[in-house]
């Protein structure tokens, strides 16, 4: 919302490029406010600016209102979906078996997503998220995939975590009613698993 003292301080500006009378920004003040007051402070006077490197001819409130309409539209900004909550980015989790006698790891990725917002990110060097889980699936150590869907975008600790650590850190998580290492974290039904 544009203050007072800035539609002041634009009007002192006109006056001055503009060669008007002394008391014309006291007389319009009014008019220019309310006709401004819908506008940041930084956009009036960067439009101001703008207008008196332009122009020959004093602007009219309309100029300028028009001048940051055209000015504020929104940047063309690709739309996103659930999977990615907005943002692109899909959320992976690779469960793999040790290998050489090592214990189990997970692996966190990100990748972009299949909508607008994801794809304007695989356009540079990000990999698209079904491409990149099939890979891992194709590990032969592969245990589990877990990635963001549109109803479950946000990973669980326990899909983010191998099960020792999660136990060691988070032993509220692990449930301890099902027998086996794998079952002790709680399964989630949102998720595709492998
Ligand atoms: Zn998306």
């Amino acid at each position: 919302m544009a203050s007072k003292r800035a539609i002041s301080t634009a009007l002192s500006t006109i006056r001055a490029n503009y060669g008007k009378y002394p008391q014309w920004a006291d007389e319009v003040s009014e008019t220019w406010f309310d006709g401004l007051r819908q506008f940041a402070d930084r956009e009036v006077l960067d439009a101001v600016k703008y207008w008196r490197n332009a122009e020959a001819k004093a602007p009219t409130v309309a100029n300028i209102r028009n001048l940051v309409q055209g000015n504020s539209e929104p940047p063309q900004k690709p739309i996103g979906c659930r999977r990615c909550t907005g943002t692109g980015w899909v959320e992976i989790a690779h469960h793999t078996a040790g290998k050489k006698g090592q214990t189990s790891t997970v692996k966190t990725y990100v990748a972009g997503c299949d909508c607008p917002a994801g794809q304007r990110l695989c356009r540079g060097p990000v990999e698209e998220w079904e491409a990149f889980v099939d890979r891992l699936r194709g590990d032969p150590y592969t245990l589990r995939v877990y990635y963001s869907t549109p109803d479950h975008p946000f990973l669980s600790p326990a899909e983010r975590t191998d099960p020792e650590t999660l136990e060691r850190l988070s032993p509220a998580l692990v449930d301890k009613r099902l027998p086996g290492k794998w079952n002790r974290v709680k399964p989630k039904a949102a998720t595709d698993g492998l």
